[in-house]
C-alpha cells in the first residue's frame, strides 16, 4: 500500500493521526479515501461506491448530496460568512435555529446555548449543572451520574461522564466528579433466570442506593442517550426511564438526554425522549441537527434553569462561557435548513414507513448462528455476536470477528460499523427500502464470512 510517496495514501500515512484507529496498523493499511458522494452512497477515490450504513458517524441524516444544504450555506457565506454572539451581539441564523429548536424539542426547555461538536455539547451540560446549582445556593450539587457503556465524547469532561474504558484506560481520565450506574440491557447484564421487569426493579434500586451512598446533596445530574450508540446500540425497556426518572426527581437530580445520535427522527419519533418517555431538564444534540454538513451542537435548557442562571449571571455581572463559533452563521443557517428540509418532507414519517423493514430483516438475522440478539429501533440496530447462544457468551475481541465483518461488508460495498463483538446500522433517514435490502443483504453475506472464520478458530 501507498508505495509511491506522492500519493494521497502515502501522504496521509506521513501527515494524518487519524481519530478511533489502530495508528500502527495504519501505516500498512493506509486510508480509504472518500471523494465524492450521492444520496446514501459515498465513492471513494478509486471509483468504488459505498452504501453509507452508517450514516457516516451516525449523522448525515440527509445524505450526501443534498443541494439545498450548499445553497444554504452559500447564501449565509456571501451574506455574513462569519460573526459570533458573544457580548449581546446576533446573527439572524443563530436566532432562527433556536427558535426552530424550541418549536420541537419536548416541552419544558425553553432556551438554547450553541456549541460545535458532541462533546462541547456535554462539556457545556456540565457547566450549567455546576453554575445553576452555584445559582440556587446548592454548591454542593455537582457530581454526575453517567452509565456503563454511556458515550458522550472525548473532551475531558464529557469522555468522564463516558463510561467506556476503552475512552479511559492511557488518558487518565475519567477526571473526579463522575458517579457511575448501570447499563440497560437485559440481554448482556441480565442475572439467569430475571425478567426484564426484575431487571428494571433492579437497576432503579441501584441507582436509588448510589444516591444514598454517595448523597444525594453532592448530586447534580444524571446523563443518558436514550438509546446507546457507541455503546452497543442498547435499546432500554419500555418503562426504563420512566422509572429512572422517579428516582432522579426525588432527589432533585436533573436529567440530561444526550440526543446526539438519537435526536431529529432516528428512534421513528422527533427525538429519543419521545419515543423512551424521558422529560428531559437540558438536552443535547449534534449531528443531525446539521445533517453533519457542519459541526454545530446545541445544549438545550429547561426555562426554569434559563431563569436562575439568568439571574445569578445578572448578580455576578457576567455568564463567562461561550465558544466562538457557538451558533455560528454558516453552520446555523445549514442546520435551520436542515430543519425546515425534515418539515416539508416529514422525515419522521418516511422513517416510520422505512424502518420496521430496517428491523424485520434484522430480527430476521437473530437465528443465525453467530447472532444471540438482534436489537434496535427506527433506523438504528445492531447485532450482537456470541459464541454460544445460551450462554450469551459473547465473541471475544481477540478473534477479530466484528472487524472482519465490516472488512467483508465494505468490500461488498456497503459500510456498517463493528465492535469486537457486535455489528451495528445507522443508515442516513433518507433510505428506501430497496437501499435496506442491500445493505442488509451484504451484512448477511458478511456475517456467513464472519461465522466461517468463527468456526476456523473452533470458537463455537
Ligand atoms: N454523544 C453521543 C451520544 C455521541 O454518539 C457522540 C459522538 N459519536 C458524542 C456525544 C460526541 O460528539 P462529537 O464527536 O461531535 O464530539
Amino acid at each position: 500500500m501507498a508505495s509511491n510517496p506522492n500519493s494521497l495514501a502515502a501522504r496521509d500515512i506521513a501527515s494524518l493521526i487519524h481519530p478511533y484507529t489502530n495508528l500502527e496498523k495504519h501505516k500498512e493499511t493506509g486510508p480509504t479515501i472518500m471523494a465524492r458522494g450521492d444520496g446514501v452512497y459515498v465513492y471513494d477515490d478509486s471509483g468504488k461506491r459505498y452504501l453509507e450504513g452508517m450514516a457516516g458517524l451516525w449523522s448525515t441524516s440527509l445524505g450526501f448530496s443534498e443541494k439545498r444544504l450548499v445553497e444554504a450555506a452559500t447564501r449565509q457565506m456571501e451574506a455574513l460568512p462569519t460573526y459570533h454572539i458573544f457580548g449581546g451581539r446576533s446573527t439572524e441564523p443563530s436566532i432562527e435555529l433556536a427558535e426552530a429548536l424550541l418549536k420541537i424539542v419536548p416541552k419544558g426547555l425553553g432556551k438554547v446555548l450553541f456549541a460545535n461538536s458532541g462533546s462541547e455539547a456535554n462539556d457545556q451540560a456540565a457547566k450549567i449543572v455546576w453554575f445553576y446549582h452555584n445559582a440556587i445556593g446548592k454548591p454542593l450539587k455537582k457530581r454526575i451520574i453517567g452509565r456503563v457503556r454511556g458515550y458522550h465524547g472525548i473532551t475531558v469532561f464529557a469522555g468522564s461522564m463516558t463510561g467506556q474504558v476503552a475512552n479511559h484506560i492511557e488518558w487518565d481520565l475519567p477526571i473526579g466528579g463522575v458517579l457511575r450506574t448501570d447499563c440497560p440491557s437485559h440481554y448482556l447484564f441480565g442475572e439467569p433466570g430475571e425478567t426484564e421487569a426484575q431487571f428494571v426493579d433492579r437497576l432503579v434500586g441501584n441507582l436509588e442506593a448510589l444516591i444514598e451512598r454517595e448523597g444525594p446533596e453532592t448530586i447534580g445530574a444524571f446523563i443518558a442517550e436514550p438509546v446507546n450508540g457507541a455503546g452497543g446500540v442498547i435499546v432500554p425497556p419500555k418503562d426504563y426511564f420512566p422509572r429512572i426518572q422517579e428516582v432522579l426527581r426525588r432527589h432533585d437530580i436533573l436529567m440530561i438526554a444526550d440526543e446526539v445520535i438519537c435526536g431529529f427522527g432516528r428512534t421513528g419519533q422527533m427525538f429519543g425522549c419521545d419515543t423512551f418517555g424521558i422529560e428531559p431538564d437540558i438536552m443535547t444534540v449534534a449531528k443531525a441537527l446539521s445533517s453533519a454538513y457542519l459541526p454545530i451542537s446545541a445544549t438545550v435548557i429547561s426555562e426554569a434553569i434559563a431563569e436562575k442562571i439568568t439571574a445569578h449571571a445578572g448578580k455576578i455581572g457576567n455568564f463567562a462561557h461561550g465558544f466562538t463559533y457557538a451558533g455560528h452563521p454558516v453552520a446555523a443557517a445549514v442546520a435551520l435548513e436542515t430543519l425546515r428540509i425534515y418539515e416539508e418532507r416529514d422525515i419522521i414519517a418516511h422513517v416510520q414507513e422505512v424502518a420496521p423493514h430496517l428491523q424485520a430483516r434484522l430480527r430476521a438475522l437473530a437465528a443465525h448462528p453467530l447472532v444471540g440478539e438482534a436489537r434496535g429501533v427506527g433506523l438504528i440496530g445492531a447485532l450482537q455476536l456470541v459464541t454460544d447462544k445460551a450462554s450469551r457468551t459473547v465473541l471475544p475481541a481477540a478473534a477479530g470477528i466484528g472487524p472482519l465483518i465490516q472488512a467483508r461488508a465494505m468490500e461488498r460495498g456497503v459500510i456498517i460499523r463493528a465492535s469486537p463483538d457486535a455489528v451495528f446500522v445507522c443508515p442516513p433517514l433518507i433510505i428506501t427500502k430497496a437501499e435496506i435490502d442491500e445493505l442488509m443483504d451484504a451484512l448477511s453475506a458478511a456475517l456467513d464470512d464472519g461465522l466461517a472464520e468463527a468456526e476456523k478458530q473452533g470458537l463455537l
